[in-house]
């Protein structure tokens, strides 16, 4: 059954990791190490069976294949999910028990924070192994990624205006911003800057008051967020916001945001290209995440990060342009961009070592 599943999917590797002592219930999944060792977050979630968890993380570790390789990293895609409720099972023990799995892969997966999971729990992980990304910044961490994600976000909307209007004036076009969180409100702050027209929403009050108040922005109710009259819907809160229910109220040209999976289904993303809504594919747009904790790798770099988050820029563009090529919508075309690079740049048979991780500037155990 299992096998039969990972033809399908085409994944690598899945490692069960058990340690009755401290309650380890885990597993890891690497999908695809062609561009180099695979790198995605640990989930700690009360999946309600181990079939769900295994779900999870087979889904979850394929897409940071494809987030990866369309990033343009040399880097593959896994994820881990730790079957335990994150209000109550955490200890040291069960961190570092889970360290020493992910270390007994000896770098083939990397690790970094996700759902559950915080800078404090990665730290007992830290004391068990190197291959491990989102550390405090004390290890050579790189902090909070968030305000990353929004500039990249920033890059990806710059290309879709060109796409979409022939120009990258910001600040000549109005803009829903759904979710003032960690990124959204970065986002928000970067557009006003460019002199942008914003309305936002949130279910949290006091974030929507410090839009208003800080960036000039036009509150509006959470669900009324899908019926202003912005060229640019952003979504910035959850995945699935792009539905049967709020894609006909859509006035936007443009989606473009950092929440993960945007378009409730295909069939959704199919038809957004058919209204002439250009969709700018959330896992290029929201790379910054990833891309800044890939630099970890190598040792962290500020400047570097910022640099790198501007190629999301031109990871849009080539999305568009396949897209244009193959004739096909563009949350396809980014599949297709994720694709052919792995397979071109699989075939270039990287030395041994270069793609490896070296975890420079860190020392292990400080
Ligand atoms: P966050 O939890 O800090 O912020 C989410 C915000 O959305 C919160 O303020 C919350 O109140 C609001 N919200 C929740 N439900 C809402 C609703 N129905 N309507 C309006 N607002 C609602 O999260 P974040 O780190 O800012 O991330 C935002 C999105 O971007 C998530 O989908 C996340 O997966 C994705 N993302 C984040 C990063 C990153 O660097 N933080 C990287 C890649 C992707």
């Amino acid at each position: 059954m299992i096998f039969e599943h990972l033809d399908t999917t085409g994944h690598e590797q899945i490692v069960f990791c058990h340690n009755k002592d401290v309650g380890l219930k885990a597993i890891i999944a690497i999908h695809n190490t062609v561009l180099g060792p695979a790198l995605g977050g640990t989930r700690m979630w009360p999946y309600e069976s181990e079939q769900d968890a295994l779900n999870d993380v087979l889904r979850l570790s394929r897409g940071m294949t494809y987030k990866n390789a369309v990033a343009g990293l040399n880097i593959g895609g896994g994820k881990a999910v730790i079957i335990g409720d994150p209000a109550t099972d955490k200890s040291e023990g069960l961190f570092r028990a889970f360290g020493q799995f992910v270390e007994s892969l000896g770098g083939r997966y990397i690790t970094a924070e996700d759902v559950g999971i915080d800078v404090n729990d990665m730290e007992f992980v830290y004391r068990e192994t190197q291959y491990v990304t989102g550390v405090h910044q004390v290890h050579g961490g790189s902090g909070d990624p968030s305000p990353f994600t929004a500039y990249g976000t920033l890059q990806g909307l710059l290309a879709s205006l060109n796409r979409k209007f022939g120009n990258e004036e910001v600040g000549n076009y109005s803009y829903a911003v759904q979710g003032l969180g960690h990124v959204g409100i970065e986002f928000v702050k970067l557009l006003k800057e460019r002199g942008a027209k914003i309305f936002v929403t949130d279910i949290n009050k006091e974030r929507v008051e410090r839009a208003v108040s800080e960036y000039g922005a036009e509150a509006v109710g959470l669900d009324e967020i899908y019926d202003v009259d912005a060229d640019v819907y952003s979504p910035c809160a959850l995945g699935g916001t792009v539905n049967e229910k709020t894609l006909p109220r859509l006035k936007a040209k443009i989606i473009c945001g950092a929440a993960n999976n945007q378009l409730a289904n295909n069939a959704i993303g199919d038809e957004v290209e058919q209204r002439g809504i250009l969709y700018a594919p959330d896992y290029a747009v929201n790379a910054g995440g990833v891309m800044n904790v890939s630099l970890e790798i190598d040792g962290y770099n500020r400047e570097r990060a910022m640099r790198m988050m501007r190629t999301i820029y031109h990871n849009l563009t080539r999305i568009f342009e396949i897209a244009e090529r193959d004739g096909i919508p563009t949350y396809r075309a980014a599949d297709r961009l994720a694709e052919e690079r792995i397979e071109t740049i699989g075939k270039l048979k990287l030395p041994l070592g270069r793609a490896a991780p070296r975890f420079q500037g860190r020392v292990r155990g400080a």
